[in-house]
């Protein structure tokens, strides 16, 4: 239970206590991590705080919008004015209009799309750019994806786009940093109740069907995602870069049935 100790880093897109940035966090403080986190506003940062005081050690919170160009930047200078150098970044955020998030692929509009992208992805590849100045020698950074980004999944339409495309900068990100001794992988979770997954069309027929399917029969949970990127963070996983790392009770070696889960 210390795989952090000495460790600090930063938590993005922790919500409420369904997300799985609070899973992650969880295992992390618990691991002996010290954290700080990053939100999309005020809102936000007020339903987080006494989340923050009371189970992680009443860590910095900075709000960081990531569409505004230089947030990423400003909150990090921020983050490391008041905890020093970092060892670790937990990228978990995504959004897409929920509108988009059912029917037709091909309806996607222009808009959603540039939007999914640029929260989805670009901030991440942002995140990697500003992460040179916050680690000392070593860091390692994790973002999370979905099993959406390698086969088409009923629903997920764009936001499988992005996934693709997070695990693609994921690779090019790893190959880029490991001079630096920054390591760059995603965790692939399972399908897990939150906020933004109750956007896509479906959903509790998604959660359903999993479980049935998958070798394990089992829902995914925060803690079990919690645990993967404890892993990955900490100096266990030191030769591991430019992976993802599927905790999804087994789904992606099955193959599906659309039918099922329409
Ligand atoms: P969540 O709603 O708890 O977290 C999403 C976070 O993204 C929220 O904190 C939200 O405020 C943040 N966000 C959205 N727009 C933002 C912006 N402009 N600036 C800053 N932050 C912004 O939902 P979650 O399911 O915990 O999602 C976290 C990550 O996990 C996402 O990348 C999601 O795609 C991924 N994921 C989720 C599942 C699942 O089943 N829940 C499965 C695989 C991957």
């Amino acid at each position: 239970m210390n795989m952090m100790n000495g460790k600090k880093g930063i938590v993005m897109g922790l919500a409420n206590r369904f997300s799985i940035a609070y899973g992650i966090s969880e295992q992390l403080f618990k691991n002996g991590a010290t954290l700080a986190f990053t939100v999309a506003s005020d809102y936000f940062k007020e339903k987080i705080k006494p989340i923050v005081a009371e189970q992680f050690g009443d860590g910095v919170i900075e709000i960081c919008d990531v569409t505004t160009p230089g947030e990423i930047e400003r909150a990090f200078t921020s983050i490391k004015k008041q905890i020093g150098t970092i060892d670790f970044i937990v990228h978990s955020i995504a959004f897409s209009d929920k509108n988009e998030l059912k029917g037709m692929f091909v309806d996607t509009t222009r808009d959603n799309f540039l939007n999914t992208m640029n929260i989805s992805v670009y901030s991440f590849i942002e995140v990697c750019k500003c992460s040179q100045d916050m680690f000392g020698d070593n860091g390692s950074i994790v973002a999370l994806s979905y099993y959406g980004a390698e086969k088409v999944f009923p629903n997920y339409n764009v936001m499988g786009v992005a996934k693709s495309a997070l695990e693609s900068s994921v690779r090019y990100a790893a190959s880029d940093l490991g001079k630096f001794g920054i390591r760059v992988n995603a965790i692939s979770s399972g399908p897990i109740k939150t906020l933004a997954a109750s956007g896509i069309g479906g959903y509790s027929k998604i959660l359903g069907y999993t479980r049935d399917v998958t070798p394990l029969h089992k829902d995914v949970s925060l803690e079990n995602v919690g645990n993967a990127a404890v892993f990955l963070l900490s100096d266990a996983s030191a030769a591991i870069t430019g992976e993802t790392l599927y905790v999804d009770c087994g789904f992606n070696i099955m193959g599906m049935s659309h039918s099922a889960c329409e």
